[in-house]
């Protein structure tokens, strides 16, 4: 247990207020500070795999989580150009005792928040932490506009710009991948299943799936190109520059982004995971510790896993130790998975017709002949339960 331990976490996203349930569960007397004047996440969606819905039923917030999102029924991958239908992975029949949850991004922060609150945890938002400073004894945050606060045990769960990171790790800049993507909420028609639906063409690919009761269409569109783009989630785009780059797809797809309103891009970069994930009483967690591509939709999955294992860790090890063994159970797992979503991305993107032939081949055969098998090849990521390790 973690009685009469006072955690700070730098960072209200996804993670921070993860780790903050999961600490405060253990006894840990958790105060969360959040550099926006408001709680909120960005208008778009978030699917979480079987893996971080364990850990949401785990937090005592399963309930909740299914309430605010829709469960998704699988995963229909798409010729972009044809529209032809390449392999439909009917989640609910083949493994109908996991869980895919599909969320708007605000709506799931809701829910770890709410569930923080209950536990007792204090927030503080408009807390901009400029530095950290690494004492023998304690960390010092230096706070914009205020000052210097000096606290017992630091989480740094603010995200891909870390404030710790470098400090742990150094400073490396981050290297573009050659690919932008796009993304946006437009309204749906009422028709569309609960699934992730992937239009394939070459050099892109579309992703859509429904969010808040069918009522809305997240889309996120990635596209290789050599020009480069900034990272981060706030720049914005005409729609027109995302039409066109998806030009020559299918009607289904077009009538998708015909329905674009407001767009937002951003350059994809790849980050080497910290090496360091702890010193002294700080850690690293979720994208601070290890942003990753978005194309295995593990990123706040991970944050999730992180926070479960990092208040485990400290509850069975103590402060102290605790730590080492945070990273000692996170890095490879976590390493895998970025390897995987860093693969993915050109797995969609056939420029090669021949090389899309024999691709989209196997996997319409493998569809038919044994679907589970498909599955089983990602079994390691969605099946695991970092809850009962
Ligand atoms: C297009 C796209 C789609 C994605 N889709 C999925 C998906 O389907 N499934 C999935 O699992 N993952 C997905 N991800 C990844 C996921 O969004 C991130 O991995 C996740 O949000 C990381 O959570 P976090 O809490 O670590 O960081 P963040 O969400 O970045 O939160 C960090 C928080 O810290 C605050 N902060 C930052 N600096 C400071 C400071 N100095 N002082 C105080 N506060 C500070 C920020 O304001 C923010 O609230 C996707 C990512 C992208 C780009």
């Amino acid at each position: 247990m973690l009685i009469g331990q006072d955690i700070t976490i730098m960072g209200g996203g996804i993670g921070g207020f993860a780790a903050a349930c999961a600490l405060a569960q253990r006894g840990a007397r958790v105060t969360v500070l959040e550099q926006a004047a408001e709680l909120g996440e960005v208008g778009a969606g978030v699917q979480i795999s079987p893996n971080g819905v364990r850990v949401l039923d785990a937090l005592g917030l399963g309930e909740a989580a299914r309430r605010r999102s829709t469960r998704s029924r699988g995963v229909w991958l798409r010729d972009g150009l044809t529209g032809r239908e390449v392999i439909d992975l009917d989640l609910a029949l083949l493994r109908p005792d996991e869980t895919w949850l599909l969320f708007h991004r605000a709506d799931l922060l809701d829910v770890l928040v709410q569930g923080a609150r209950d536990l007792g945890v204090t927030i503080e938002c408009g807390v901009r932490i400029d530095r950290v400073e690494l004492t023998e004894t304690r960390p010092i945050l230096h706070i914009e506009g205020v000052g210097l606060r000096g606290v017992d045990f630091l989480v740094g769960a603010d995200g891909l710009h870390s404030a710790l990171r470098p400090q742990l790790n150094g400073k490396r800049e981050p290297f573009f991948t050659g690919q932008v993507a796009w993304r946006a909420l437009v309204p749906a028609t009422g028709r569309e299943e609960a699934e992730a639906a992937v239009y394939m063409g070459p050099g892109r690919h579309i992703v859509t799936y429904p969010l808040r009761q069918g009522r809305v269409v997240n889309l996120v569109a990635v596209e290789e190109r050599a020009d480069w783009a900034a990272e981060g989630w706030f720049h914005k785009d005409d729609p027109a520059n995302l039409v066109k780059a998806f030009e020559g797809f299918c009607k289904d797809a077009r009538d998708v982004l015909g329905r674009v309103k407001e767009v937002h891009v951003w350059g994809l970069h790849r980050h080497p995971v910290a090496i360091e994930w702890h010193r002294g009483a700080t850690v690293l967690l979720g994208d601070a510790a290890h942003p990753t591509l978005p194309f295995m939709a593990q990123g706040a999955v991970m944050a999730l896993e992180d926070a479960w294992v990092l208040a485990d860790s400290l509850a069975v090890q103590g402060m102290q130790d605790g730590p080492a063994l945070y990273q000692a159970r996170r890095r490879t797992r976590v390493s895998r998975v970025i390897e995987a979503a860093n693969k993915n991305a050109r797995n969609y993107h056939y420029g090669n017709p021949v090389a899309k032939l024999l691709g989209h081949g196997v996997l319409r055969i493998a569809n038919r002949v044994a679907p589970q098998k498909v599955l089983e090849r990602f079994d390691w990521i969605y099946q695991h339960d970092v809850t009962s390790d």
